[in-house]
C-alpha cells in the first residue's frame, strides 16, 4: 500500500533512502536545512517542502534521519514537528541517537498522540543506496508492524529488538563489539609485524581460527588478504572513523549512566575520538591500525608490507 511520507534529513543516508521510498511508489516530501540537498532529493522524485512541519502535517509516517539526538528532539518539542503531525501518525527515527534520548523521543511522540519507532541502521551509504540496510527496531509491536513495509523499501532486514529505544541499544552494543574487535585485531597485525609474522600467514591462521571476526575477515585492516576491505584504497571509507568514535560515545554515556564496567569500551571510545579528530579524520575506521603502529615506536613492520 502506498504511504505519504515526510522524510526530513536528506544528507548521506537519508537522500538515498528517500529515493528508495519514492521508486516503492511511496509520495515522499522531504526537507532537509541543506538547500543544495533537497534539491538534489527533488531530482529523484522527493516532493521537496518548504519546512519539516509542511512536511509532516500531510504524512502518514515521518522519518528521521538526523546527525543526534540533539536535532531529533529540538523537531519533535522545541519547532513542533509532533503538533503539526495528524493525530497517530507514525514517526520513525533512524538517526543513531543516545538510548535515553530515543525513549524521550518514544515519550514525546506518544503524549502528542502518535506512535513511535527507534529505527537506526547498520550498512552505510553503499547500504543506502542498495537498499541493502539492516534496521534495529525499538518501539511497540503495532509500530513495527506499519514500519516494516517502508523499512523493506529501504533495507533488506528489519530487527524488533524490543521497547522503546531497544534498536538504539542493540546498535551501539553490536558497534562496541566492532569497534574494540577493530583494535583487537590491528593490534594482533602490529604485534605480529614486530614478530617478523606476514600479515597474510596471521589473516590465514586467525580468519578460520577463535580470532575469527567480521573486523578480520570483512574489514581487515592491513592491505592483501581481503582485497574488498578499504585498507587496499588507502582506507577510504566504508565505515568513517569519526562515526565509529561517535558509536562508541553512545555506548560509553549508557555504560556511565547504568554504571557497568565496559573498560575496553570505554578505552576503544577514547582512542577512536582522539583518531577521528587528528589524522584519522575521513579515513575508515580501520586505519587505527596506523595510530597503533605509530604508537609501537621502533615495533615497525619487519614483514615487507607496505601499509
Ligand atoms: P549527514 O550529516 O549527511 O545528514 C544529516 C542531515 O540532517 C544533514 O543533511 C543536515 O542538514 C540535516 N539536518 C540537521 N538538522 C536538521 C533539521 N532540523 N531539519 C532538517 N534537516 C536537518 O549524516 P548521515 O551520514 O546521513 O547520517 C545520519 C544518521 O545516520 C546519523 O545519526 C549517523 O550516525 C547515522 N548513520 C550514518 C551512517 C553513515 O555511513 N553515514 C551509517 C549508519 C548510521
Amino acid at each position: 500500500m502506498s504511504s505519504v511520507i515526510a522524510f526530513v534529513g536528506l544528507g548521506h543516508m537519508g537522500g538515498p533512502m528517500a529515493a528508495r521510498l519514492v521508486r516503492a511508489g511511496h509520495r515522499v516530501l522531504g526537507y532537509d536545512l541543506v538547500p543544495s540537498l533537497l534539491a538534489a532529493a527533488a531530482e529523484t522524485g522527493v516532493e521537496a517542502a518548504a519546512s519539516a512541519e509542511e512536511a509532516a502535517s500531510g504524512a502518514d509516517v515521518v522519518i528521521t534521519m538526523l546527525p543526534a539526538g540533539r536535532h531529533v528532539l529540538a523537531l519533535y518539542r522545541d519547532q513542533g514537528l509532533l503538533a503539526a503531525a495528524r493525530p497517530g501518525t507514525l514517526f520513525v527515527d533512524c538517526s543513531t541517537i543516545d538510548v535515553a534520548d530515543a525513549r524521550a523521543a518514544h515519550e514525546a511522540a506518544f503524549a502528542a498522540g502518535h506512535r513511535a519507532l527507534d529505527a537506526p541502521v547498520s550498512g552505510g551509504v553503499v547500504g543506502a543506496e542498495a537498499g541493502t540496510l539492516t534496521f534495529i527496531a525499538g518501539g511497540d509491536e503495532e509500530a513495527f508492524a506499519r514500519a516494516e513495509p517502508l523499512l523493506g523499501a529501504m533495507g533488506r532486514k528489519a530487527v524488533h529488538c524490543g521497547a522503546a529505544g531497544a534498536g538504539q541499544a542493540a546498535k551501539i552494543c553490536n558497534n562496541m563489539i566492532l569497534g574494540i574487535s577493530m583494535i583487537a585485531v590491528s593490534e594482533a597485525f602490529v604485534l605480529g609485524e614486530s614478530l617478523g609474522l606476514s600479515h597474510q600467514a596471521l589473516f590465514d591462521v586467525a580468519s578460520t581460527a577463535s580470532g575469527q571476526c567480521w573486523a578480520l575477515s570483512v574489514n581487515c585492516p592491513v592491505p592483501g588478504p581481503v582485497p574488498g576491505s578499504p585498507a587496499n584504497r588507502d582506507y577510504r571509507p566504508g565505515f568513517a572513523a569519526s562515526l565509529m568514535a561517535k558509536d562508541l560515545a553512545l555506548a560509553a554515556n549508557a555504560a556511565r549512566a547504568g554504571e557497568v564496567d565496559t573498560a575496553l569500551g570505554l578505552r576503544a571510545a577514547a582512542m577512536f575520538t582522539e583518531f577521528a579528530q587528528g589524522p584519522g579524520a575521513g579515513e575508515d575506521f580501520s586505519a587505527i591500525v596506523r595510530a597503533v603502529r605509530g604508537r609501537s615506536g621502533q615495533a615497525t613492520d619487519r614483514t615487507g608490507s607496505t601499509t
